[in-house]
């Protein structure tokens, strides 16, 4: 099989290898598509950075083989989408029914042994444990599972924001996680105010449902916000992107006994103090997420399977595995969404 290992930021090289064995609690899975998240992003820019990496963790594809032991209903040919990170099952909390904490979760070497690392979805073929398989309908298009990854942590967000019916709900940035957050927004009943200054992206959340789309460099978020809430501020805020200003002004958002996501990625930059009356007198929660637990991801897989959400909107293009290399350089531009790789 054929993998594609970086070497160093911006170096990809396709590498040949043996398909990996499998154990009895495996399933051997084919490979049709890998998003390009944030994530690997990072790594082809040379931030963090260990290499040789093998990226990919946003993976969809047809089972080729079953475990003995594998205890879910699953057989060859079946479409899966897969998690892609290892849970222990025995920590605290994972007994807690918090897997995303797993303390011994991880991302396995992949393929094993080697002296590669990372979740290893740039690759033809991929060793996944059982419960990281994830059974979807074949009626839906294997990129589009690709997407299941993202949409299992932001499930968790929109679970955390506390979103009901007629809320009001502001998402900060207008990238992948940010429109997820507003398909999910929406499908909670949510009227939902995107902050975003670019106006490509803005005009895309609009075309996703959004109700209204503002750029926050021109106009007061915080007072838009309460002119559209009868003075109050708004039930939910979901951080994705924007660092310090926008967390900051996204507080200001909140109407009392609200509740703000920390879903994104924050610098060193990003430390803001916070006035402790905002939680005893006004009630207001902020919290945050990290990464997917089994059951959101089984949800996710539920809302995939079912076609409940435009999920082909946010997947710009698809290039194919031997043009990964152009692939990563799509990805990062700001006229993208999802940039897919299909085996
Ligand atoms: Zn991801
Ligand atoms: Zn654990």
């Amino acid at each position: 099989m054929k993998i594609a290992v970086m070497t160093d930021p911006g170096k990809l090289e396709i590498r040949e290898m043996e398909i990996p064995g499998f154990r009895k609690t495996e399933v051997l899975v084919k490979i049709s598509a890998v998003g390009l998240c944030t994530w690997e992003q990072k790594f082809y820019k040379g931030i963090p950075g260990s290499y040789p990496f093998l990226g990919g963790h946003e993976i969809s594809g047809v089972v080729e083989a079953v475990g003995k032991e594998v205890a879910q209903d699953i057989k060859k040919g079946d479409h899966v989408v897969v998690a892609s990170l290892t849970r222990c099952g025995e920590c605290y909390y994972c007994r807690r029914g918090l897997d995303n904490l797993c303390e011994n979760t991880g991302i396995e070497s992949k393929p094993e042994p080697g002296d590669l690392w990372g979740p290893g979805g740039f690759s033809e073929y991929f060793v996944a444990k059982g419960y990281e398989v994830y059974k979807i309908s074949s009626d839906i298009e294997l990129s589009i599972g690709t997407l299941a990854e993202p949409l299992a942590c932001v499930i968790r967000s929109i679970d955390r924001s506390r979103i009901e019916f007629g809320d009001t709900a502001v998402v900060l940035g207008g990238g992948v996680m940010g429109m997820i957050h507003v398909l999910l927004a929406k499908y909670r009943g949510a009227t939902v105010i995107v902050s975003e200054p670019d106006s490509s992206r803005r005009k895309k959340a609009l075309s996703l449902g959004a109700d209204y789309a503002v750029d926050p460099l021109n106009i007061d978020l915080v007072e838009f916000v309460k002119h559209r809430t009868k003075g109050r501020g708004a039930e939910a805020v979901l951080f994705t992107a924007g660092g310090k200003a926008a967390i900051e002004g996204g507080i200001k958002c909140l109407v009392q006994n609200g509740t703000m996501v920390i879903y994104g990625g924050t610098g060193s930059k990003d430390i803001i103090s916070i006035d402790p009356k905002l939680f005893h007198y006004d009630e207001v929660c902020i919290t945050g997420v990290t990464k997917h637990t089994k059951d959101t991801f089984r949800r996710a897989a539920e809302l995939i399977s079912h076609g409940k959400l435009p999920l082909n909107e946010l997947i710009s293009e698809e290039y194919p595995f031997d043009k990964i290399v152009e692939a990563f350089e799509r990805a990062g531009a700001m006229d993208t969404f999802r940039v897919i790789v299909k085996m």
